[in-house]
């Protein structure tokens, strides 16, 4: 496509948005820095901006082909995705089929405990406030998503486990977890970011061991080695 970057327009904690020759074009740059506890935690994992994006386009393609409408438009280089331009609806969504994390230290149930019927839940997108959780009622407070949208968004949500949960299943990989953002277009909502290591638990089905960031969140070690493992089951070819 012959689609040309511009300015930069946004700067964030892993990714870089810019500007294209198309209005209603952006392209996001995937960097190898990494944060953790609203960036209280820094590093870099070597190679990470490669694997996310290459996993990033290989899930939104099988997700579009299922007819989940994402704002993937293609693949410019190993670290450039082409998007359709979206105003972010500012709710972060996590789907969980497993407990881990904030859920573990919030209900008191082990980290690993298997979840019955998939959980969804909806966080406000704001450093400053450290992303505090919120309910239906807040959405509609804080004028974030009409419930129209809030309706197709969990649904979507919940679409989109039925299609990686398996599918990752077949990889090796158990989807624990994992973060979506979503935005508008037009009349048309979409869903947006990344889907990554980054933004996933994935354990090994048989060892349980973690593949993902938490590696990188609890010191555990092993984190770049982790991202190819991944990229190697997910995408195919080593990065
Ligand atoms: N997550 C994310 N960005 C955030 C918060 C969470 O991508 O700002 C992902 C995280 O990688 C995990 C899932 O969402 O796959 C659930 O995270 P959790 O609420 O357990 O938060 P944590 O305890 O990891 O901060």
């Amino acid at each position: 496509m012959n689609v040309e970057r511009r300015e930069k327009l946004y700067e964030g904690k892993a990714k870089i948005v810019y500007a294209t020759s198309r209005p209603d074009m952006v392209v996001q740059y995937f960097k190898d820095d990494a944060t953790a506890f609203n960036a209280l935690k820094r590093g870099t994992i070597v190679g990470k901006g490669v694997v996310n994006n290459r996993m990033s386009a290989a899930l939104f393609t099988r997700l579009g082909r299922a007819g989940v409408p994402t704002h993937y438009l293609g693949t410019l280089s190993d670290r450039e995705m082409l998007c359709r331009r979206l105003e972010i609806i500012k709710i972060e969504a996590i789907v969980r089929n497993v407990v881990a994390g904030s859920l573990a230290k919030r209900t008191g149930l082990e980290e690993g405990t298997p979840i019955k019927q998939p959980v969804v839940e909806l966080y406000l997108k704001s450093d400053p406030l450290g992303d505090p959780m919120l309910n239906d009622d807040h959405v509609r407070m804080l004028g974030l998503a009409t419930p129209a949208e809030l309706l197709w968004l969990r649904r979507t949500a919940l679409r989109i486990n039925t299609v990686l949960r398996p599918f990752l299943k077949t990889r090796g990989l158990l989807l624990v977890d994992f973060k979506l953002e979503f935005g508008r277009s037009g009349r048309k909502l979409y869903l947006g970011d990344e889907i990554s290591p980054d933004t996933c638990r994935l354990w090994d089905v048989k060892t349980r061991e973690k593949l993902d960031k938490d590696r990188f969140r609890r010191d555990l070690g092993g984190v770049e080695e982790a991202y190819q493992e991944v990229f190697r089951r997910v995408v195919g070819t080593p990065a």
